[in-house]
């Protein structure tokens, strides 16, 4: 298909000083969970970006000296020449496919603890570190100034031999020396690169002058800029120094890449921001600078890239999330193939990745993360050589994934969804507060195969072990989710709670079938929460935005606290406060009668107790297994009913994320016909004991 003409200008070539970025579409510096502990990953990761069409794709943070370790996080690293030809391979893979390869210079200052390398922190000032760790950053002299210098340049030089077109300086997030020198709130300092604005400017303005110098007119420079910390007048804001510092360096770089400040303003989820929430606050940089501007703003539309465009509020569009959930967006755009974009839901399992330290995972994009190791392609399954037909069942993200899968690779395959709506849980999930672009699962998955004619799609229609025995169809999933259990059993109780059934307990399913209808308007409602993610605080909102009066107890010491990986725990723990949900923390359950529920401090084991009419308890899932257990009952059967395998996929197998439910179905399309290995590791390894004798003694 043709390019809608009016998509035309995302196509236009820019230039970025010496470099040309062949379109507008620039992946923009994210982190992968890769970086420099699974090179062959990462440089594939990259590789997929340029070969979907973003015309730049950037590393992640690329830590520039052992006093700017990050460990255990898997960032890039450019400490010595050691690291050049793991860079390298990024510089090849993107280069392959005609992108320019962009790279992200660090020294992060006061942001790190050196927990690996064990030097101490720099920084402008006296200051303990970000993280948690006992550890302080000691403020430089003139002396560790000459030594940082020294390292971006030696760092830009390296960087130019890896292969890179651009280099940036990093100034964002907080997590840089660069911005950190900048802020009034890290730099005290009494000297000429402290207190006034051209003094606390001044490092940064050294810097960009010795990473010209030192890269030269072949390479691009770039500069990331928080432009707002969103402090107010303790911060960066974009209409005081944020607009000062692009003013004074309009001209230096040869692009401007700005956002906001920290991290979790910059990702902000679906749940607390829409597409182009960054607009008005990085909308004046194009006034300033007649450099060309890059920024983010989750936007997945074309019309919405279009418009930013013609604006004139970017010259490029930027993208970490979009990029992830669907490496081919340019290409699927200048295709005419909107409607096959797989569009980020804004969910941020991909930042879990990176804040637990391993390879990234997406929810919309299986693949993402597997490119090396399993040898997944975002776009590519191959057909079947001999496909025998499958029956999916359940249309939840894992059997819908599995179907769309299969019907790829030219298998018949039918799949049947019991109720009415596809989707399961994600059918109830976006429906809650917040989560509507989540439907997104089902909707892209529901138009990929209604283009398909070797699938055929049934809803209502629950099928009983008789059914699938009947219909004779070789290969059978069963994708049929859970339920959530009301028994109190979670991390904190293991075994049943009985007393829990001397007052009403209403289900998490029945308030996502029926809202907040299901829980009766008298009394407080107490929801509590000991699955530790989404669902608990979604419910209290839901239920507190419905007026009725919500308890949050939770025998964590904050609300949400595994949603600190999504980067989103403060906002979550905001909203319940200004939803005047009343938080308990660092309690379990500890009896009930019909309007009281007792609670028992996890530390003393003291017990008091609140009012409760109803309990909504947010603990552990299980499976759905009845029609699992059914056929497996009658496995004698199967041979003659003409069934090979059965094989349980999803939240029916083991319950989880929904990202776990849409990898075990797109797992299942791949190797449905073959019998796993359990003895083998499931994908190629790259750790470094393997390289052992390949370093110097
Ligand atoms: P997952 O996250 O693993 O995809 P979900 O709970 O989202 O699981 O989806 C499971 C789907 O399976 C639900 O929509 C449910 O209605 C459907 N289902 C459950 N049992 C049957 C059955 N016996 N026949 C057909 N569909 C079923
Ligand atoms: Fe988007 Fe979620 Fe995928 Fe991240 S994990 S890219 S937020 S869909």
């Amino acid at each position: 298909m043709a390019r809608d003409p009016r998509f035309d200008i995302l196509f236009e070539p820019v230039k970025i000083g010496p470099v040309t970025a062949r379109n507008r579409f620039y992946q923009v510096p994210h982190c992968s969970g890769m970086g420099y502990r699974y090179p062959n990953a990462e440089a594939q990761l990259r590789g997929m970006k340029a070969e979907g069409g973003w015309a730049v794709v950037s590393t992640q943070e690329a830590e520039i000296h052992p006093t700017s370790d990050l460990t255990p996080a898997n960032e890039a690293r450019l400490w010595d020449d050691g690291d050049l030809p793991a860079l390298a391979a990024v510089t090849e893979r993107i280069h392959a496919h005609g992108s320019l390869a962009a790279i992200q210079l660090v020294h992060n200052g006061l942001h790190v603890a050196n927990r690996f390398s064990r030097m101490i922190p720099l920084a402008p000032s006296h200051a303990i570190t970000d993280s948690l760790d006992p550890v302080q950053a000691r403020a430089m002299d003139k002396a560790d100034i000459a030594d940082m210098r020294r390292w971006y340049r030696n760092a830009a030089v390296r960087a130019k031999r890896a292969g890179f077109d651009i280099v940036y300086l990093y100034a964002g997030h907080d997590m840089s020396v660069l911005q950190h020198f900048l802020s009034r709130r890290h730099n005290d300092r009494g000297d000429e690169y402290g207190g006034s604005f051209e003094n606390r400017l001044r490092l940064f303005r050294e810097i960009i002058d010795d990473t010209r110098e030192a890269i030269g007119d072949s390479c691009a420079l770039a500069v990331r800029l928080a432009v707002d910390e969103l402090m107010g007048p303790s911060g960066i804001t974009s209409e005081g120094e944020g607009k000062d510092i692009i003013t004074a360096l309009a001209e230096l770089p040869d692009l401007w890449d700005v956002n906001l400040s920290d991290w979790s303003n910059d990702s902000q989820t679906a749940r607390f921001a829409e597409e182009g929430y960054q607009e008005p606050y990085i909308r004046f940089v194009k006034s300033v600078t007649s450099k060309p501007v890059v920024g983010v703003g989750r936007y997945t539309s074309p019309d919405s890239m279009v418009r930013v465009v013609r604006q004139g509020i970017l010259d490029f569009i930027g993208a970490a999330r979009p990029s992830i959930a669907d490496p081919y967006l340019p290409k699927k755009i200048e295709d005419g193939r909107i409607d096959d974009i797989r569009e980020c839901i804004g969910c941020n399992i991909c930042t879990s990745g990176d804040n637990t330290n391993v390879p990234m995972r997406c929810t919309q994009n299986p693949t993402i993360g597997e490119e090396w190791r399993k040898g997944w392609h975002p776009e590519i399954i191959a057909r079947a050589v001999s496909p025998e037909p499958a029956l999916v069942i359940g249309g939840g993200p894992a059997g819908l994934e599995a179907a769309r899968g299969l019907a790829e690779r030219g298998v018949d395959v039918v799949l049947a969804e019991g109720g009415n709506e596809w989707g399961g849980r994600v059918a109830r999930e976006c429906r809650l507060p917040g989560l509507a672009t989540w439907g997104r699962v089902r909707d892209w998955r529901i138009g990929q195969l209604s283009t398909r004619v070797n699938a055929e799609l049934y809803l209502q229609s629950p099928l009983s072990a008789d059914d699938v025995l009947q219909y004779a169809i070789p290969h059978v999933a069963i994708a049929t989710g859970a339920r959530w259990r009301t028994d109190g059993v979670g991390r904190t109780h293991r075994t049943p709670l009985e007393f829990l059934a001397e007052g009403n307990v209403v289900s998490p399913d029945a308030l996502l079938s029926e809202g907040a209808k299901a829980v009766p308007a008298d009394g407080p409602v107490v929801v509590f929460d000991d699955d530790c993610f989404y669902m608990g605080s979604v419910l209290a909102e839901l239920l507190a935005k419905a007026g009725r009066a919500v308890i949050f107890v939770t025998p964590e010491s904050q609300v949400s606290p595994w949603s600190k990986n999504t980067l989103e725990q403060g906002r979550v723990q905001r909203r319940l406060i200004d939803l005047d949900v009343e938080i308990i923390t660092a309690n379990a359950l500890g009896g009930r009668t019909k309007e009281r529920l007792d609670l028992s401090c996890i530390y003393s084991g003291k017990t008091w107790s609140v009012d409760c009419t109803t309990l909504v308890p947010v603990t552990a899932r299980l499976p759905d297994e009845t029609l699992w257990l059914a056929l497996k009952a009658r496995e004698d059967e199967w041979a003659d009913a003409g069934i090979k395998t059965v094989t349980r996929l999803g939240d029916c197998l083991a319950p989880g994320l929904i990202a776990a439910a849409v990898y075990s179905g797109h797992q299942y399309a791949r190797t449905y016909q073959e019998q796993a290995d359990v003895d083998q590791v499931p994908f190629r390894r790259e750790d470094i004991a393997r390289l052992i004798g390949q370093c110097p003694a």
